[in-house]
């Protein structure tokens, strides 16, 4: 974790606004800086940026399991053993072209939590993961996203509870739904965004297929919610996997 060597901190205060969470905090009384551990998501922003002209910010051990899962979800530059992918450690959908998790007649479900630089409780990333698969959604396992490995049951998204105060950078939650069952995710969304407090972008994969297209767009519009004025197209340069 990050810690502030208080004999070197001169309080310039310069480390603060390099924070993407506002973990440093000002002492009252002797004008030093200290990180404040419950709001820390150790994502190393501050050590990586070398931002301490004195050299006050230190990285010490860390020593359990809640903060190496911290510092690999939120360090894009260090790489998740489960999945072997940087960061987050998740591919999301990109690679869906080789991978095939998503087939026809399903859509794929990314919840990005806690961007840009809000931060996401995992208390949040819980409500968020039951809500969707209590509507529907197959959540991704281990092997393809991290947050997976804090599951007690893959089927209904449920988190180990000492994992729950756990303050990171940005979380994904992923997963899959059969077409029929996108209205009820949508809404599922719509009530739990009420009960947390961080944002989450929602990312809706299909395959290129008119079909698809239409029946997403229509739901939309059945619902009310607004259309998309982004998205991304990938064009399968990959040797495919999928029949
Ligand atoms: S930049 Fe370094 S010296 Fe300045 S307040 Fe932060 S830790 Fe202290
Ligand atoms: S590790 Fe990240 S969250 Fe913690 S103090 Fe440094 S920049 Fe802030």
């Amino acid at each position: 974790m990050v810690q502030i060597n208080r004999k070197l901190c001169v309080g310039c205060a310069t480390c603060i606004p390099y924070c993407p969470v506002e973990a440093f905090k000002k002492e009252a009384e002797e004008r030093k800086v200290y990180v404040d551990e419950e709001v820390c998501t150790n994502c190393y922003v501050c050590i990586r940026n070398n931002v301490c002209p004195v050299g006050a910010i230190e990285e010490s051990n860390l020593d359990n399991f809640m903060k190496q899962f911290q510092h690999v979800i939120s360090d894009p530059t260090v790489t998740s053993e489960g999945t072997g992918v940087p960061g987050r450690g998740t591919e999301e959908a990109k690679t869906n072209d080789v991978t095939g998790r998503y087939g026809r007649g399903e859509f794929g479900i990314c919840i990005d939590m806690g961007r840009p630089g809000i931060g996401c409780r995992l208390r949040d990333a819980e409500k968020v993961a039951m809500a969707v698969a209590q509507a529907g959604v197959v959540l991704e396992g281990p092997e393809t996203t991290p947050l997976a490995t804090l599951m007690t049951d893959i089927k209904t998204g449920k988190l180990v509870d000492e994992a729950l105060d756990t303050n990171v950078l940005s979380v994904i939650i992923e997963g899959k739904c059969p077409k029929e069952k996108l209205p009820d995710v949508l809404m599922a969304l719509r009530r739990v965004e009420k009960e947390i407090e961080t944002t989450f972008c929602l990312g809706i994969v299909s395959r290129a297929e008119q079909e698809e297209a239409s029946f997403f767009f229509e739901t939309l519009e059945k619902l009310g919610i607004p259309k998309p004025f982004r998205g991304k197209v990938n064009v399968g340069l990959g040797r495919p996997l999928i029949p």
